[in-house]
């Protein structure tokens, strides 16, 4: 059974907490007045981004598509006469992505990037669909030098066969003949 010592004991505890706090610098930031720096691997609206020649980066390879928990990644593949491929089309159904990071982390060309950005809230659900023109950009985002077709050994205008960053010279087939 509680002694009134203690019950005295505790609400004393109580009241020295309150006292303390009442001379402690608020932490209250007033949003949206005031707008916390958030890192740059923050996860939220997702770009699709440029490489360092302005040439778009993806390549609809469909992995990002596939990886997502969602499945609110959707595309058409389409290729140039250069043999670099890229989204015909391209839409993200933003009402159902839960901002998981996986489609980054598919991404082999670094195409696709989550950002910071999180304001984009809006009651009619059919403004969460963004098409290829709403999410492509012209920067590279995070990642300001890759070039997926200086390394993807794919002839192209950025290089042929070999010339490409740390690729060996094509083995002529024939010559393995006996
Ligand atoms: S962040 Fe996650 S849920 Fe959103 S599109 Fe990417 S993989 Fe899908
Ligand atoms: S964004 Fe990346 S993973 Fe998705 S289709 Fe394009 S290249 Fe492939």
């Amino acid at each position: 059974m509680t002694s009134a010592w203690e019950a005295i004991k505790a609400l004393a505890t109580g009241f020295a907490t309150t006292f303390v706090h009442l001379f402690r610098k608020p932490i209250t930031e007033q949003y949206p007045e005031y707008k916390r720096p958030l890192p740059a691997r923050s996860r939220g609206r997702i770009i699709l981004t440029r490489d360092p020649d302005g040439e778009e980066r993806c390549v609809a390879c469909f992995l990002c598509s596939a990886v997502c928990p969602v499945v609110c990644i959707s595309m058409e593949a389409a290729e140039k006469e250069d043999g670099r491929r890229y989204a015909a089309w391209f839409r993200i159904n933003f009402s159902r992505c839960i901002y998981c990071g996986l489609c980054e982390e598919a991404c082999p060309t670094s195409a696709i990037q989550l950002t910071p950005q999180f304001e984009f809230a809006g009651s009619d659900i059919m403004s969460f669909v963004y098409e290829k023109e709403d999410l492509l950009v012209n920067h590279q985002g995070k990642d300001s030098h890759y070039n997926f077709y200086r390394y993807a050994g794919v002839t192209t205008r950025v290089g042929d066969k070999g010339e490409h960053v740390g690729e060996k010279e094509p083995v002529d087939i024939k010559s393995n003949l006996p």
